[in-house]
């Protein structure tokens, strides 16, 4: 990576204003109730990019109320889903159009390459909501053939209100995620942003309402998680909760869901995944999908492969080259071509992450690269291995969310199943095998939402995605997220004249 030096040199400017600041309540930009802003900072310098206004439980309480207006009152869920699909289909078109003002801004407030954002994410999110669209007119219940003389049928019906809570490591992928079948469904939606990354949602929120969105049916309120967050999830005009973030937080959501309303929960959370490269692994294949596998995106993602467990047979070879490859990862400002790795998000996961690194070390991991911080001011971390890392150390067990691969060794793959199962996680594991033997083992002994066989982060707008066990409730994307956002509603008839 770049000399220490280059750390400290004039961060380079994005092509974008910040232009909304405000919360989106009605259709209409507004000042929070209290008048109260909170900055939101640069992940390159520390410095403030914007002040933002931060709602609390009084906001809340009107985009609750906006929601609950254009739900009842219509026209959003009763309009033809054709003419939903329209507007979720314009929105990706202008989403399009905007994509590099929009990947200029998701960088900046996130830090995450600016190449990542606009060849990646944003296209992506642009799919994601023209596959949504494509949902909006497909949905219809059943004819059921119940005992008896009666015409049953069921109805799918939009629950309602929709409160939606997201996270600061994809802003927008996470805002389309929630956003998309809502609205294809019919529901009408407040959603509070990460108070890291407030920014990018409100523009393109902003799009959504140039795309013909009635006011009201999408609302942006951004501010902190015990206040505005915690006011959304013990609503009790909100009819259902989407929550992504950590396992401890979920926790606290459900509670509050289950105390105020029961408003049913879909929860994404945190991750401890595996990633298993077998002894018949091509290993310099191997380490780039490892590498990839964790290092991506800062190593802030719920799935990264933060788990290498390496054949006892190819563990050295393996180790030498992660090692070379850690030391070959670009690491620098954002916007510059050919990054690969910009800053943690912010103080307190830099923090934390580097607490995480010294604790391997004193638990006896061998530090084979990395460790530091880059810099002396902003957040970047060096890409930093580990090996000889047992099951029972901290870095072992608890999710790190930062640029730090553990590698582990193991010897045959009834071990290895056990130990990767030995997680209070089960969101994903990468396995990485030429044998479809081995392949089929793994798939099916694996207690985990995905596994990715051969590649890895594979995140089509129609594969499901969701965790077992303290991973999460629910699953996000595909045609398994449409049942989140809908009720069913079964209507039964008596058949009068049942010999015709
Ligand atoms: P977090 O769970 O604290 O925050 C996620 C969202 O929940 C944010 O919008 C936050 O404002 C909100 N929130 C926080 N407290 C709340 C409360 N009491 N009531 C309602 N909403 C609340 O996560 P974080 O602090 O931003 O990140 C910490 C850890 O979370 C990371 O280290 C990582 O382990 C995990 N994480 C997981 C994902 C994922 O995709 N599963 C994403 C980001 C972070």
């Amino acid at each position: 990576y770049s000399t220490a030096a280059a750390f400290d040199e004039q961060p380079i400017k994005p092509s974008v204003q910040v232009e909304h600041t405000q919360l989106l309540i009605d259709g209409k930009f507004v000042d929070a109730a209290a008048g109260k802003t909170f900055p939101t900072l640069d992940p390159r310098t520390g410095e403030v990019i914007a002040h933002v206004a931060e709602g609390h439980s009084e906001d809340v309480d009107r985009a609750v109320a906006a929601a609950r207006k254009a739900f009842d009152l219509g026209p959003w869920p009763k309009l033809p889903a054709y003419e939903r699909q329209r507007i979720l289909l314009r929105a990706a078109d202008l989403i399009e159009k905007h994509n590099d003002e929009i990947a200029a801004l998701e960088t900046w407030d996130n830090g995450k390459p600016y190449e990542q954002s606009a060849q990646i994410e944003i296209p992506m999110l642009a799919r994601l909501f023209r596959y949504y669209a494509g949902w909006a007119d497909k949905i219809h219940g059943l004819t059921v053939p119940a005992d008896g003389q009666y015409h049953v049928q069921t109805l799918h019906e939009p629950i309602g209100v929709a409160g939606q809570i997201i996270p600061w490591n994809f802003p927008l992928l996470m805002f389309a995620w929630k956003v998309g079948p809502a609205l294809a469904c019919g529901n009408t939606v407040v959603l509070k942003t990460a108070e890291q990354t407030p920014l990018s949602a409100l523009y393109v929120a902003k799009l959504f309402h140039e795309a013909g969105l009635p006011p009201g049916v999408l609302n942006i309120v951004s501010g902190f998680g015990p206040t505005a967050g915690a006011a959304l999830a013990s609503h009790m005009d909100v009819d259902k909760l989407a929550f992504t973030g950590s396992t401890d937080t979920g926790k606290v959501v459900l509670q509050l869901a289950a105390k105020s309303n029961l408003k049913p929960v879909t929860l994404e959370l945190g991750g401890k995944s595996p990633f298993i490269v077998c002894e018949d692994a091509d290993v310099d294949e191997a380490v780039e999908l490892a590498h990839f596998a964790l290092f991506f995106n800062q190593g802030q993602c719920c799935c990264a492969g933060s788990r290498t467990f390496v054949h006892e047979c190819v563990y050295d070879e393996f180790v030498e080259k992660a090692k070379a490859r850690a030391l070959k990862r670009a690491v620098g400002d954002p916007f510059k071509s050919g990054t690969e790795q910009g800053p943690q998000i912010d103080s307190k996961q830099f923090e934390k992450i580097l607490k995480y690194i010294r604790s391997g070390v004193e638990n006896g991991a061998t530090l084979e690269t990395g460790g530091e911080r880059l810099g002396s001011k902003g957040f970047y971390i060096q890409p930093t291995v580990f090996s000889n890392v047992q099951d029972g150390m901290l870095i072992a067990k608890e999710e790190i969310f930062g640029p730090v691969q553990s590698i582990f060794k193991f010897k045959d793959l009834g071990e290895v199943i056990q130990r990767a199962n030995n997680t209070r996680y089960g969101l994903a594991a990468g396995v990485f095998t030429k044998n479809i033997d081995t392949a089929n083992t793994l798939t099916r002994a694996l207690r985990v939402g995905t596994v990715w066989v051969n590649c890895f982060d594979t995140f089509d707008a129609a594969i499901p995605f969701g965790g077992y066990k303290m991973s999460g409730q629910g699953r996000e994307k595909g045609e398994y997220s449409l049942k989140n956002y809908l009720q069913v509603k079964a209507v039964v008839t008596p058949l009068k004249n049942p010999a015709w």
